[in-house]
């Protein structure tokens, strides 16, 4: 109990890590964010410790039968970083890609994400190692569910509640929510959420992390005394995230001259039509083809004079080989982790205010809360409703991080961190160490 509670000492420092590590490893540049913020607060080394170790690791072999009759076995992950706060809440990825170090950071920035936004959940991850676009429907249903039932025991509405992430969706939150409720034997839908709208999703949340980025930046812009109109916004990726985030933030006037997904952009300096874009790229299956704009790569994107970027792709896409080259004067994080560690200290030397991931994305598990209050009161709330309260939270967090950021002199990510870690690092103390 006692190194956990008051003690006036410094988090310890941690050793030089090595420049490729903390820009290409995603736990060790979840830590340096993580250091440097525990620093600042002063954080006792006890808590420090706890903070830093996730609480529960599983790896799972997931056997599954291939239709050509033969047995697969696939290794599966899901991650407790921390349920302090609350049920542990993160996505579940199905990707060639997953490693044990992605989860646990994965699940770490979860923990700071539902903090960041003060919704009472802890954070997890999981995953599964497999390329889903080599396996049929059928596969894949079995593989979710031999997944689900592996980790069965950490799963639940007040343990763990699973979310659709990379190659994931809410096809597959209806087969773990199935899975779940046939060894519980009653239904239980507030076990997963972005599940779909008729089984109990919520209304608003496929737009809810997009609705999200646009938030936070109509608020940086009204900090940095600038007008929404005639703001130039730049999107990198055009799924889910990029595309609403396009479209909301033209809605409220902004100009978005560029967006881009994995085969390229298009730009125009005097704006595109995002709706016409989004229905070209439905109809077409390809931005290339559209009229009228100048076809650009996605590191020209990066680089683009505009005013707003917004990252809404992959991790580590802004690194210290181009960071120097970004003229935008905002960066909204729509995606995970788009800005490496070495990339940030470039970034703040321009003055370039960045509003990061776990602030500016959580609109998504905002909402994917709100599926959970729903279904466990039974009781489903129309859009408007949803809509007004994930601004009221997203405003209030952008203000409470700012504040933060002003108060200690620190950018807008540290002091995310800053904000996260004290609200995760007051339940610790109050619940006391059971050690
Ligand atoms: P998505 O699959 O709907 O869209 C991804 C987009 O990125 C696509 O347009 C794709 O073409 C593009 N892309 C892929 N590879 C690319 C590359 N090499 N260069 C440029 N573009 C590329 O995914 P999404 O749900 O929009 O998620 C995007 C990011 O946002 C991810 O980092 C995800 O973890 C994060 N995120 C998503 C949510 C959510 O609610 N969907 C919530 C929080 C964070």
């Amino acid at each position: 109990m006692s190194n956990v509670t008051a003690s006036g000492h410094h988090a310890p420092i941690r050793p030089e890590r090595d420049t490729f590590l903390a820009d290409e490893n995603p736990f060790e540049a979840m830590m340096a964010r993580f250091d440097d913020a525990a620093q600042r607060l002063k954080l006792e080394p006890g808590l420090y410790k706890v903070l830093r170790s996730p609480e529960k690791q599983i790896i799972v072999s997931v056997p599954i039968l291939r239709d050509n009759g033969e047995v697969e076995v696939y290794t599966g992950y899901r991650v407790l970083y921390n349920t302090a706060r609350g049920p542990a809440k993160g996505g579940i990825r199905f990707d060639m890609g997953v490693t044990l170090d992605e989860v646990k950071a994965l699940a770490a920035w979860m923990t700071w994400k539902c903090a960041v936004v003060n919704i009472p959940f802890g954070g997890s991850k999981g995953g599964v190692i497999c390329d889903p676009s080599t396996m049929s429907n059928a596969e894949l249903e079995r593989m979710t569910r031999r997944y689900a039932s592996a980790i069965i025991e950490t799963l639940g509405p007040d343990s763990d509640v699973p979310a659709p992430d990379v190659n994931t969706n809410e096809r597959m939150m209806a087969w773990i929510m199935d899975t779940y409720s046939m060894h519980k034997r009653h239904t239980v839908t507030a076990v997963v959420t972005g599940k779909p709208i008729e089984m109990g999703g919520s209304l608003g949340r496929r737009e809810a992390t997009g609705r999200g980025c646009m938030l936070v930046t109509r608020e940086a812009l009204k900090k940095m005394g600038r007008p929404l109109k005639g703001t130039r916004v730049a999107v990198q990726g055009f799924g889910n995230v990029g595309s609403i985030s396009a479209l909301l933030m033209e809605r409220e006037g902004m100009t978005v001259v560029a967006v881009s997904d994995k085969e390229g952009g298009i730009y125009n300096p005097k704006g595109l039509n995002v709706p016409d874009v989004i229905q070209h790229l439905q109809a077409r299956k390809t931005l290339k083809t559209y009229p009228n704009v100048e076809i650009i790569t996605n590191e020209q994107l990066l680089a683009l004079d505009c005013d707003v970027l917004v990252p809404a792709a992959l991790e580590n896409v802004i690194t210290q080989e181009n960071a120097s080259r970004i003229k935008a004067k905002i960066i909204c994080e729509g995606a995970n982790g788009p800005t490496s560690a070495h990339a940030d200290k470039i970034l703040a030397e321009k003055g370039i205010l960045v509003i990061p991931d776990i602030l500016a994305n959580a609109g998504g598990v905002t909402v994917s809360y709100f599926e959970w209050v729903q279904d466990r009161g039974g009781y489903f709330w129309d859009e408007e409703t949803v809509n007004q309260r994930l601004e009221k939270i997203m405003v209030t967090s952008f203000q409470e991080v700012a504040a933060m950021a002003d108060r200690h002199s620190v950018t807008m990510r540290i002091a995310a961190y800053m904000v996260a870690i004290d609200r995760v690092a007051k339940v610790h103390r109050l619940r006391g160490m059971y050690a």
